[in-house]
C-alpha cells in the first residue's frame, strides 16, 4: 500500500518524461529506439525519486489517489506502442559506401556477418566497379553523378564546389523529369540547393548550410565536433542542437551513444584513434537517423545516401584489419575490427532502408573505388612541396610572394604581379627532363592566387636526391611524406536488387562512367546520347542529344568560399 504523497510525487516525477517522449515521437517515429532505456532514465527514476519525496512528506494511505499510477502507466504503453510509418515509395535508392571492396565484403559475408549485402546481392546482381585515376573522391563521386570524365564536368582539383559542376548530375536531371529528390552527403554538393526534397552536402562543406535549412543542425555537430581539425563553433549550443535534431530523426539511443562518448573523452582522456573510432560510428548514426525521417517527410523517388567511415577508417586502419609480420599486435588487439566495424555499420544502416522502401524500389549501393595496402616500395610515398625556396625564387622574379601550404598543395599568391606573370615563372621552374615541375590551378574567389601542385615524379629518396626543379635540387623544394596504412584501389563495388534485375544481368566488369546513365535508366528517364557509359539496367533507350543545358539552369550561388581543407587533411588527402 503506497501513501497519497508517494502516488502523487510519482505522477509528478514521471510527468515530464512522458510529455517529452510524447512530443518527441509524434514527429519522429523513430525516436525510441531504446525505450526500455528512456524510460528507465527519464520516466522511472524521477518518478521513483519524487514518489519517495512523496511518502516523506504525506504518509496518509493512498486509497484513491492509488489510481494516479495508472496515468503514467498508459502513458508510456503508448510510448512503447507508438506505430511506425509504413515503407516510403522511393523509386531509386542509392547507398554510397565510400572505398567498398569485395575483399572485405565477401569474406564477411561468407561469415554472415553483413546480411543486407548478402541479401541485397542474393536477390540481384553483382559487379566490380572499375574506377580511374586520380582516385579522388569528389572527382570520382561527380563522375558518377554525371557520367562524363573529369575533363567535361570540371571538378577536378582541391578548390572544388557544386558550381564548378559544369554539367547536370543525377538528381538535376530526375528533378527535371519531374520527380522529387533527396541527396544526402553526396561529395561536391556544396553550397546545397532547394531541391523538391532534401540536399545535405557531404564532408567537404566549410559551412553548415542544407536545404531545408531544418537539417542544418547535422552539419553544425559535425563541423563543431571534428578530431584533428580546426572546429568551426556550432551557431547553438549542443543541447539546442540535439533539440533541432530530435523533431528531425534524432534518435535516443543515438544521442545516448554520443552522451556516454562525450563522458568517456572527459573522463579517460581517448587518444586520437579511439576517437577516431567513436566519432566515426556516431556520425554514422546520425546520418541513419536524419536520412531516414528525411526520406519519409519527403519522399523522394531519387534518394542518395553516402557513408564514408569505410573510407576514413580503412586510411587509418587498414594496418590492424589485414596485419603483416610487422604488424604491434596491441595494434591489431585493439584496431583489428575498425573496418570491418564500418563494414557492419554499413551493413546495418544498409539493411534499415531497404526495409524502409517498397516491393517497387530499386536498390543499388556503390564505391568509389576499392582499397588496399599501402606497398612499401612499390607504392610511391606521398611528396611533400616545400615552400621556403620557391617564395624566395618567385619572390626574386615577381616581387612580393606568398606561398602556402594545404597538405600536398600550395596556393601561391602574387601580390605585386599579375597572375600570367606569375603562370609564366611557374612554367618555366622545369624538371630534370625539361617538363614543368609544378601544375596550377584557379582558386576560386581568389583571383590573384593559384593552387599549384608539384607534378615531379620522385617518390623514394634516391630520386628525390637525384632531381632538381628548375636546375635547383628537388630536396629543396620537396620532401617525402609518411603514407597512410591503407591506399585506394582501382576495384570498387556496384551491387543492384529490384524489379527485374536478376542474376546475370549486370556485365563483369562496370565503369564509373557506366553509373550515370544505369541509374538514369532505372528511374525512368531515358540518358541523354552525349553519355559515352553503357546502360547496365533498366531501359536501354536513349533520349534527347544533351543535357548539359540543365547545369545553367540548376546552378545556385551564395555559400561560403572554399572547401574544407582540414577534412581533407584529416581523411589523408593531404599529408
Ligand atoms: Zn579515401
Amino acid at each position: 500500500m503506497t501513501s497519497r504523497g508517494a502516488a502523487l510525487g510519482g505522477l509528478l516525477g514521471s510527468a515530464p518524461g512522458l510529455v517529452f517522449g510524447a512530443w518527441a515521437v509524434v514527429q519522429n517515429p523513430w525516436f525510441l529506439d531504446r525505450p526500455w532505456l528512456f524510460l528507465g532514465l527519464a520516466v522511472a527514476l524521477p518518478a521513483a525519486a519524487l514518489a519517495a519525496l512523496g511518502a516523506l512528506l504525506d504518509r496518509r494511505p493512498a486509497g484513491r489517489a492509488q489510481l494516479l499510477w495508472l496515468a503514467p502507466l498508459h502513458a508510456a504503453l503508448l510510448l512503447l506502442f507508438w506505430p511506425r510509418p509504413g515503407p516510403d515509395p522511393v523509386k531509386l535508392l542509392v547507398v554510397g559506401v565510400d572505398g567498398a571492396t569485395f575483399d572485405v565484403i565477401d569474406p564477411m559475408v561468407a561469415a554472415g556477418a553483413l546480411p543486407a549485402f548478402a541479401a541485397l546481392q542474393g536477390a540481384g546482381d553483382r559487379t566490380v566497379l572499375r574506377s580511374m585515376e586520380p582516385m579522388f573522391s569528389p572527382l570520382l563521386w561527380t563522375t558518377m553523378a554525371t557520367g562524363k570524365p573529369p575533363e567535361q564536368h570540371g571538378v577536378r582539383g582541391f578548390f572544388t564546389r557544386s558550381t564548378d559542376c559544369r554539367v547536370p548530375r543525377l538528381w538535376d536531371i530526375a528533378e527535371d523529369a519531374g520527380l522529387r529528390v533527396g541527396v544526402y552527403k553526396w561529395l561536391v554538393t556544396y553550397p546545397p540547393r532547394e531541391v523538391p526534397g532534401f540536399m545535405v552536402p557531404g564532408w567537404l562543406a566549410p559551412s553548415p548550410e542544407t536545404a531545408p535549412s531544418t537539417l542544418s543542425f547535422v552539419k553544425e555537430l559535425e563541423l563543431a565536433n571534428r578530431l584533428e581539425r580546426r572546429q568551426v563553433a556550432a551557431r547553438r549550443g549542443t543541447v539546442a542542437l540535439a533539440l533541432a535534431g530530435i523533431p528531425h530523426g534524432l534518435r535516443f539511443g543515438t544521442l545516448w551513444a554520443a552522451f556516454r562518448w562525450k563522458l568517456t573523452e572527459r573522463l579517460e582522456r581517448p587518444g586520437t584513434d579511439d576517437r577516431q573510432v567513436a566519432m566515426q560510428r556516431i556520425r554514422g548514426q546520425i546520418d541513419r537517423d536524419v536520412f531516414v525521417h528525411a526520406v519519409h517527410a519527403h519522399q523522394p523517388d531519387l534518394a542518395t545516401f553516402t557513408y564514408y567511415a569505410t573510407d576514413g577508417l580503412a586510411h587509418r586502419f587498414w594496418d590492424a584489419h589485414a596485419p603483416g609480420p610487422d604488424t604491434p599486435p596491441a595494434r591489431v588487439a585493439a584496431y583489428g575490427e575498425a573496418v570491418r566495424d564500418a563494414y557492419r555499420q554499413a551493413d546495418a544502416i544498409l539493411g534499415e532502408l531497404m526495409a524502409r522502401v517498397g516491393p517497387d524500389t530499386t536498390v543499388v549501393v556503390l564505391s568509389d573505388h576499392g582499397f588496399r595496402a599501402f606497398r612499401p616500395g612499390v607504392d610511391a610515398a606521398p611528396l611533400v612541396p616545400l615552400t621556403e625556396r620557391l617564395q624566395a625564387r618567385l619572390g626574386a622574379q615577381l616581387g612580393r610572394v606568398q606561398v602556402a601550404r594545404l597538405g600536398q598543395k600550395l596556393t601561391v599568391t602574387a601580390e605585386e604581379a599579375s597572375t600570367d606573370a606569375l603562370i609564366e615563372a611557374l612554367a618555366a621552374l622545369v624538371d630534370g627532363d625539361g617538363a614543368p615541375a609544378y601544375a596550377w590551378e584557379p582558386v576560386p574567389g581568389a583571383a590573384d592566387t593559384l593552387g599549384v601542385e608539384l607534378v615531379v615524379s620522385a617518390r623514394d629518396a634516391a630520386a628525390l636526391g637525384a632531381g632538381t626543379v628548375g636546375g635547383e635540387p628537388l630536396a629543396d623544394y620537396a620532401r617525402l611524406g609518411e603514407p597512410t596504412p591503407g591506399e585506394h584501389d582501382g576495384a570498387g563495388i556496384f551491387i543492384a536488387a529490384g524489379p527485374g534485375i536478376e542474376a546475370g544481368a549486370l556485365p563483369r566488369e562496370a565503369a564509373l562512367l557506366d553509373v550515370a546513365p544505369t541509374l538514369q535508366a532505372l528511374l525512368g528517364v531515358a540518358p541523354a546520347q552525349d553519355l559515352t557509359g553503357r546502360v547496365l539496367l533498366g531501359d536501354p533507350r536513349r533520349g534527347p542529344e544533351s543535357r548539359d543545358g540543365l547545369a545553367e539552369r540548376f546552378r545556385v550561388e551564395g555559400g561560403v568560399e572554399g572547401v574544407d581543407v582540414e577534412a581533407l587533411r584529416a581523411l589523408g588527402y593531404l599529408e
